[in-house]
């Protein structure tokens, strides 16, 4: 085998990343926009060792899960990876995957595995579901603006007239901006030019709108002024619009937000509704993006931890104190531990908004603040003196922990603690069934039992899942202690 060479090869699995895999010659092959159940005719591109990587030159004998995508830039946007196959097929894949991550990454065997593992929960209508989009912006060959999404392992931007993700408004916003080309735009090549990313929020709820725009500028200049004083104007009319941000972000790396924000225009941030609570929402902060979907998950998580109102709950990784909120209604005491100041501050209003008072915030990384609040006894460790001190026991002791992490997963140092806390049951949300199989492994190797998961269909077309588990404690460590 070398490269160009073209050979026949049927697909028979999905990669991480959406590529179809198929072996030949004792070689496995991945394979772009190919799907299992594909056979097809490939072209070798690029060889390693055991491994190789290969386009489809032509489908002979196509998957009967293959379907035309609705939007014409799928496979060349980096957002849709598996549009091409039909939704039904998507769903079955996402829980092979959560399935086969249990049982090769978690040691789970596969008949435990089969028990607990519930069938995913995906969407009636998959699309235009997004409540958040971030464009990135650049000048084309001819000098138009360009926003779009860049292709897929590349900083090419990828333009199409609709996201079939996104909400209607992305679009407005995207034709204002699109219809000044004498904007300064950034060029991550020189890093000049100012505007490099627009952030758009609508609230599925309330339909406010949130307008962010990302400048490569470490303060208010004056040509950040002549570039805000050109856009408003256009985008206060745009319907729903509620508050138009600057975020000024000089660095040269990809991270899209700068550390400051500053409001150009009505609020600082926007409402939303998930089940009966109002949240408050700014630019910064973590706010899911499929609301329909997050009010399911929540539902489901409120549903594992099982509260009857007399409950102690820790909320990790809570961003705006979604999930704590969520649980506040239902139990006496909810603890969240968020590391974005600005989202902490949002926690706070929120709980405030929606007049709970039995939630407090605390602010850093759960693998610093719970072991400092474990090892200090208790509640002289919250800066937040709302609670009362009869509650220092069962804050050590909490019924229930929640822990919602990104993809990376709890740090080893927090699930440590979490053990020594020793909840009855904890509830695991997560975005990356690999690192959420390592995380069962080491709590499941220190007491605690899978009593139940459910995957949810949180991102249509791409390849990432979320699953909500429960876990319980086996040993009654509270009774020995
Ligand atoms: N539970 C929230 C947020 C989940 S996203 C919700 O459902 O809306 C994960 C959150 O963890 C983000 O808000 C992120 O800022 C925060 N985070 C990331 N690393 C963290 C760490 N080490 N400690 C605490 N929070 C962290």
């Amino acid at each position: 085998m070398k490269k160009n060479d073209e050979f026949e090869l049927t697909i028979e699995d999905l990669s991480v990343e959406g590529e179809g895999i198929g072996h030949f010659d004792g070689m496995t092959f991945f394979v772009k926009d190919a799907i299992p159940g594909d056979v097809i005719l490939a072209r070798c591109t690029k060889l390693k060792k055991r491994y190789g990587f290969a386009r489809v030159q032509k489908v002979i004998t196509p998957s009967p899960h293959r379907t035309e995508p609705i939007c014409h830039v799928a496979g060349k946007c980096g957002g849709c990876r598996i549009m091409h196959m039909d939704y039904e097929e998507q769903l079955r894949v996402k829980q092979r995957m959560v399935r086969e991550k249990l049982i090769r990454l978690g040691g789970f065997s596969e008949e435990e595995t089969d028990r607990i593992l519930k069938p995913i929960v995906g969407m009636e209508k998959p699309y235009h579901f997004r409540n958040k989009a971030q464009y990135p912006v650049a000048r084309s060959k001819d000098g138009q603006v360009m926003m779009g999404f860049y292709a897929p392992h590349s900083h090419r931007v990828v333009e199409s007239e609709t996201c079939y993700l996104g909400d209607g408004v992305n679009e407005k916003i995207r034709s204002v901006i699109k219809a000044h080309p004498e904007i300064s735009v950034y060029d991550e090549e020189t890093h000049r030019g100012l505007l490099r990313h627009v952030l758009i929020r609508r609230g599925y709820h309330t339909g406010e709108v949130m307008v962010c725009l990302v400048v490569n500028a470490t303060d208010e200049s004056a040509s950040v002024t002549t570039l805000t004083e050109t856009l408003l104007p256009e985008l206060i009319k745009v319907e729903g619009m509620r508050s138009i941000v600057v975020n000024f972000n000089p660095s040269e790396g990809n991270v899209i937000l700068g550390q400051k924000t500053k409001t150009l225009w009505g609020e600082d941030m926007i409402r939303d509704r998930i089940g009966k609570i109002t949240f408050m929402i700014s630019a910064p902060s973590f706010y899911q993006v499929n609301s329909v979907m997050t009010e399911k998950l929540y539902a489901k998580a409120l549903e594992y931890a099982a509260l009857t109102g007399r409950e102690t709950v820790w909320d990790l990784y809570c961003g705006i104190g979604t999930i704590s909120l969520f649980l506040a209604q239902k139990a006496k005491h909810v603890y969240g531990v968020e590391v974005v100041p600005e989202a902490v501050e949002d926690a706070k209003k929120n709980a405030r908004l929606n007049g709970i008072e039995n939630a407090a915030f605390l602010l850093g990384k759960a693998e610093e603040v719970l072991p400092a609040f474990y090892a200090a006894g208790g509640s002289t460790a919250i800066p937040d003196a709302t609670l009362p001190a009869e509650n220092t026991a069962e804050s050590l002791h909490p019924d229930v922990i929640v822990v919602d992490p990104p993809r990376k997963g709890c740090d080893e140092a927090c699930l440590q603690t979490m053990v020594a806390m020793s909840p009855a049951r904890i509830v695991y949300v997560s975005c990356d069934p690999a690192t959420l199989a390592r995380d069962l492994k080491y709590l499941c190797a220190n007491g605690y039992e899978l009593k139940e998961a459910t995957p949810y269909d949180q991102f249509c077309h791409s390849m990432h899942v979320e699953s909500c588990v429960l876990l319980e404690r086996v040993s009654n460590r509270k009774a020995d202690s």
